[in-house]
C-alpha cells in the first residue's frame, strides 16, 4: 500500500489516494504496460453517506492482513473525497438510521461535489480529475446512501445508464458484470435492486426509472472517459453495520470479477476508446422513453396513509410488518433528444482559459496556432435559450439552447487552441463544447459574456444611416421586404425594421450571441506550433 497526495481541497488539505498493488508497482504507466486493470473506489463525496469510508478501510486492512490482494487489479481508494464536508460533523441527514455522527453534504463552498465534474468550481474536483486522468481506471465505484421510499433491500445499485454508455462497454456490463454482481450479492445475503427512483414519487408500485447520471455527476463524467461505473446506494433506514458490510461485500465481488475478467475488461476499454475516436455523431441530451419498460421483482413494504401527529391530515407510512413481493415495471430506456456531428476540429480562443485548464487536466491533445490566422469555418450563433430563475450549484443553468450554424471567416490569434476530434476523449470534448449539451460549458455559464451586447445605436441617428444603406443596397432592401411579407410583427414595427437593417449592416456586432468556439468542418491545413 502506498499513499499519494493530489492537489488540494477547498479546505486546504491534500486529497489522499490509497493504492493497493500486489506487485508493489505504483507507477500508472508501468501498470498499464503490464495489462493490469485499475479499479478506483470513491467515498464520502457526500460525507453524510459514510458506509464506503468505513467499508473501504476494513476492505484494505483485510486484503493486506490476509494477503488477498488481486494479481490483475490495482485498487485505488479515495478514502474521503469531500474532506471539507466530512469535517463539518452533525446530524444533517434527519431520516438516516446512524451512524452517531457524520459529515455534511456540501463542501467548504457549500457545493455538492457530485454535480461539479464539468464546471469544476471546487478544487476537490481538480484533485479527483487529476487522479482519474493519471491512474486511468477501467472501473469506477462511487459509494453512497439512498433517500426515498422504504423497501426490504439493504443496497440498491446504479450502473452507467446503458443507452448513454459506450455500446461496447454496455454489452459487457449489462450482460455479464451487472447480472453477476446481483447474483453474487444475493448469495451474500444482500439481494440488490436497481436504485429505486419512482416513476411517481415515492411509490415503487407505479414502476421505477433508470437513473440518468449526466456528465455533471461522477459516474456521468467517468462514462465520458469509457470507464465502467457503478454507484452503490445503501438504504438509509437499515442498520449502519449492515450498510457497511453490504458495501464491503459489493467491493469484494467487484474486485473478484475484475480480477477474473481483467484481460477482457482491458481489451473492451481499448476497443471502446478506439470506437469513440472514430465516432461521428454524439448524443448531447437524453430522455426517458416512457413507452418502453420491462418488469422486475420488487420486495417492498405495504404503504398506506394514517393521521399525521403534526397536521392532523393524512400522511404516508410504510408498514414493515407487511412485506410483499410484487412484479413492477422498470423503465430504463433512454433516447437521445439532441445529437451533434463532430467537426474535424474545434478552435478554442485562448481567452477562455478555464476550458483550456480543464482540457489539460483531462489530457486532451491540443495544438496551438503558430500565427494569427483567418479561418473559414462554422460558428454558432445562439438562437435561443432558457435560464433558470434561481441558482443551482452556484450557476444559473441554461437549457433548451438553440444554435444557428453560420459559415464565416473569423480571425484567430497565435496561441489559440486547436482540438482535433480523433481522440478517445471525444465524448468529453463534444459533450462539453457543443452548447446544446445538457452539461455543456455553455449550459454552466462559461460563455455568458457573449450573451450581452456591447454597442448599439440611437434610433434617431441610425434612421438616416439605415435609409442610406437601403438606398445603396437593393439586395438589403429586398431582404427586408421579404422578411416583412413573412412576419407581420416585423411589418408593423418601426423599431424592429430598423434593428433588422442594423443586424444586416456592417455596423452590427458580429460577436454578439456568437459562440466563440469555432468548428472546422472542411479539411483545413493549419500551421501549429
Ligand atoms: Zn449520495
Amino acid at each position: 500500500m502506498k499513499l499519494f497526495n493530489y492537489g488540494t481541497t477547498d479546505v486546504g488539505l491534500p486529497l489522499t489516494l490509497i493504492v493497493l498493488s500486489r506487485a508493489q508497482v505504483f507507477d500508472p504507466a508501468i501498470i498499464k504496460k503490464q495489462n493490469k486493470c485499475v479499479l478506483l473506489i470513491n467515498n464520502g463525496i457526500h460525507p453524510g453517506e459514510p458506509e464506503g469510508i468505513d467499508a473501504s478501510m476494513l476492505f484494505a486492512r483485510d486484503m493486506l492482513k490476509k494477503h488477498t490482494l488481486p494479481k490483475n487489479v490495482v485498487i485505488c481508494i479515495v478514502a474521503v473525497y469531500n474532506i471539507d464536508g466530512c469535517l463539518n460533523r452533525g446530524l444533517s441527514r434527519v431520516n438516516q438510521n446512524g451512524p452517531a455522527s457524520y459529515g455534511f453534504r456540501g463542501n467548504y463552498r457549500n457545493l455538492d461535489l457530485n454535480r461539479d465534474f464539468i464546471k469544476g468550481d471546487s478544487r476537490n474536483t481538480y484533485a479527483l480529475e487529476q487522479i482519474i486522468n493519471t491512474w486511468k481506471p477501467e472501473i469506477f465505484l462511487d459509494n453512497h446512501t439512498s433517500d426515498g421510499a422504504d423497501y426490504q433491500y439493504v443496497m440498491t445499485l446504479i450502473e452507467t445508464q446503458k443507452d448513454k454508455q459506450n455500446p461496447i462497454l454496455a454489452e459487457y456490463t449489462s450482460k455479464t458484470l451487472s447480472p453477476e454482481l446481483y447474483r453474487r450479492m444475493k448469495l451474500n445475503g444482500y439481494e440488490m435492486i436497481p436504485y429505486v427512483e419512482g416513476m411517481r414519487g415515492d411509490d415503487p408500485d407505479a414502476g421505477i426509472v433508470g437513473y440518468l447520471e449526466t456528465p455533471r455527476y461522477a459516474t456521468g463524467y467517468t462514462a465520458q472517459h469509457n470507464i465502467i461505473s457503478y454507484i452503490t446506494e445503501t438504504h438509509m433506514l437499515k442498520p449502519f453495520d449492515k450498510r457497511v458490510y453490504a458495501t464491503y461485500d459489493f467491493m469484494q465481488n467487484l474486485v473478484a470479477i475484475n480480477e477474473r475478467d481483467a484481460k477482457l475488461i482491458g481489451r473492451l476499454k481499448q476497443e471502446a476508446d478506439e470506437q469513440v475516436s472514430g465516432q461521428k455523431t454524439f448524443a448531447l441530451n437524453w430522455e426517458l422513453d416512457r413507452t418502453k419498460a420491462d418488469t422486475i421483482t420488487f420486495k417492498g413494504y405495504a404503504s398506506g396513509y394514517k393521521t399525521s401527529g403534526v397536521s392532523g391530515l393524512p400522511r404516508l407510512f410504510y408498514d414493515r410488518s407487511k412485506p410483499y413481493t410484487k412484479i413492477i415495471k422498470n423503465y430504463n430506456t433512454y433516447k437521445a433528444t439532441i445529437t451533434a456531428d463532430k467537426p474535424q476540429a474545434y478552435i478554442i480562443p485562448q481567452a477562455w482559459g478555464k476550458i483550456i485548464e480543464l482540457f489539460k487536466l483531462n489530457n486532451i491533445v491540443m495544438g496551438r496556432l503558430a500565427h494569427d490566422t483567418t479561418l473559414n469555418l462554422q460558428m454558432y450563433y445562439i438562437g435561443d435559450y432558457k435560464t433558470a430563475p434561481r441558482p443551482y450549484e452556484g450557476h444559473y443553468l441554461h437549457t433548451d439552447v438553440q444554435v444557428n450554424p453560420t459559415d464565416m471567416a473569423v480571425k484567430f490569434y497565435a496561441g489559440d487552441y486547436v482540438v482535433y476530434t480523433n481522440q478517445a476523449l471525444n465524448r468529453y470534448i463534444v459533450e462539453t463544447l457543443e452548447p446544446q449539451g445538457v452539461d455543456s460549458f455553455f449550459a454552466w455559464n462559461f460563455f455568458d459574456s457573449i450573451l450581452g451586447q456591447k454597442e448599439g445605436y440611437s434610433a434617431y441617428v441610425f434612421e438616416d444611416v439605415a435609409t442610406d444603406l437601403l438606398t445603396k443596397d437593393p439586395e438589403l432592401r429586398k431582404k427586408l421586404d421579404d422578411e416583412k411579407a413573412k412576419d407581420p410583427r416585423l411589418a408593423g414595427s418601426a423599431s424592429a425594421q430598423l434593428n433588422f437593417v442594423y443586424r444586416n449592416s456592417p455596423y452590427s456586432e458580429k460577436t454578439y450571441l456568437r459562440y466563440p468556439v469555432g468548428r472546422i468542418v472542411a479539411p483545413t491545413k493549419l500551421d501549429l506550433k
